[in-house]
């Protein structure tokens, strides 16, 4: 066990031995072997991922789904506010859906025609095949009325970064890089999207997330596990990094796909974000291992 290591079960345990004060419920006898076995989990994970993924083009962070601790990262400025493309089109989702009574439009994405990224169009989408898809069509449609003061409520309810008031329409969903939002603030709103799964507008944003994994977007995360499915989105960004590619691939992963126990974000420069899947395959695959 290196050092780091050591430092990580401390602050597990730590966190578990104050919990209890932060009003959280006070362990039972016989929890302690599940917190031993998280702290090995999160040592083993966090060791493996830094060895094994060691380029500087992949950064990362692994959250425990539960309890929403940093098990392992390594992600300059984590906190600081970036653009996350289409990361953001669960929460947009959910947005319309507060103020549609969570009734979703069907439609037909033409492709270039309809400003999709997929020059052939994904043909009839509903709102989960959307994000499956990441159809820029059918969320173009879909916030063609909608404002920065649309997205307020739904931001603040996730944590997330406000956007800029002045937003509107394809701004919102990542297309043109003006909405930032710190990579942690992020993955912790889809954990709370994850816990928010049975509620009308979560439900189907999940159902888009798995369909990601099956055949969409994501569908190298899926294609990696062996044991277990997943929730996936991913996007594409502009890229911040110093030595500027024109864009970097993002991904949130959550497994396993019916109760996820944790929660992977990638950022690999200069790669679409469906090319990141794969890198966040190869992540998961070990980490399954
Ligand atoms: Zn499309």
């Amino acid at each position: 066990m290196g050092p780091i290591g050591k430092i990580e079960v401390w602050l597990l345990l730590g966190a578990w031995v104050l919990a209890p004060a932060a009003g959280r419920p006070v362990p039972v006898p016989g929890a302690e072997s599940t917190v031993a076995r998280n702290a090995l989990f999160a040592q083993s994970a966090a060791q493996l991922l830094r060895r094994e993924f060691q380029s500087r083009d992949v950064s990362f962070l692994l959250l425990d789904a539960r309890t929403g601790n940093l098990l392992a990262s390594r992600w300059d400025d984590l906190e600081r506010p970036i653009p996350l493309g289409s990361l953001i089109k669960p929460f947009i989702a959910l947005a319309y859906g507060e103020e549609h009574q969570f009734r979703y439009p069907a439609h037909v994405c033409k492709g270039e025609a309809g400003g999709c990224w997929l020059p052939r169009g994904h043909g009839e989408v509903d709102i989960a095949s959307a994000i499956g898809n990441s159809c820029n069509s059918y969320f173009r449609m879909l916030t063609a009325s909608m404002t920065s003061a649309d997205m307020v409520p739904a931001a603040r309810g996730f944590g997330l970064d406000a956007p800029d008031p002045d937003l509107s329409g394809p701004d919102l969903i990542g297309v043109g890089n003006r909405w930032l939002i710190s990579p942690e603030h992020m993955a912790r709103a889809y954990l709370e999207l994850n816990r928010r799964r049975d509620q009308p507008g979560a439900r189907e944003a999940v159902a888009g997330m798995a369909q990601s994994a099956q055949r969409g977007t994501g569908l190298e995360v899926g294609r990696a596990l062996k044991h277990s499915g997943a929730l996936v989105k991913t996007g594409t960004a502009a890229c911040t990094h110093h030595s500027g590619a024109p864009g970097d691939g993002f991904v949130v992963a959550l497994v396993p796909a019916e109760q996820p126990e944790f929660l992977l974000m990638v950022r690999v420069h200069g790669v679409p974000g469906a090319k990141a899947a794969v890198t966040a395959g190869l992540m998961l695959r070990r980490i399954e291992e």
